[in-house]
């Protein structure tokens, strides 16, 4: 079998985490080097490496994960807006290759990015 992802094992409670909602989906925890007061990762129980691998059948998951971002936007009290970014590849410079959607907020950004 395949050596788990970094964040399969987070899912899966062998690395400690700072989890803020999961439900059967998804796993939703603090990253672990914030670039923005708010920064939480949205991970998908199902280990799809990167953006790249989705197929047609994983369109309502991922339609799932960015209505968990705007639930945890709204409860994080990031009424003045937030960013959501899916890095996907090495120009992205994707470092975990198990897709997870940023969401970020409690600062402004700059466009474009960086
Ligand atoms: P990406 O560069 O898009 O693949 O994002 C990976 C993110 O995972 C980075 O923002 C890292 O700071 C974050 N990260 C790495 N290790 C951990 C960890 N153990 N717990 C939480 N976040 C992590």
């Amino acid at each position: 079998m395949a050596e788990k992802t970094l964040f399969q094992k987070i899912i899966d409670r062998e690395i400690p985490s700072d989890i803020v909602f999961e439900d059967e989906q998804c796993v939703a925890f603090r990253d672990v080097n914030p670039q923005a007061p708010t920064h939480i990762l949205i991970v998908p129980r199902k280990p799809i490496p990167t953006l790249d691998d989705l197929t047609e059948d994983d369109g309502p998951l991922v339609g799932h994960l960015f209505l968990v971002a705007k639930q945890i936007a709204a409860a994080e009290g990031l009424d003045d807006g937030y960013r959501t970014v899916f890095n996907c590849g090495k120009n992205a410079q994707q470092s975990v290759f198990h897709l997870h959607l940023h969401l970020l907020g409690g600062r402004s950004f700059s466009w474009p990015p960086g």
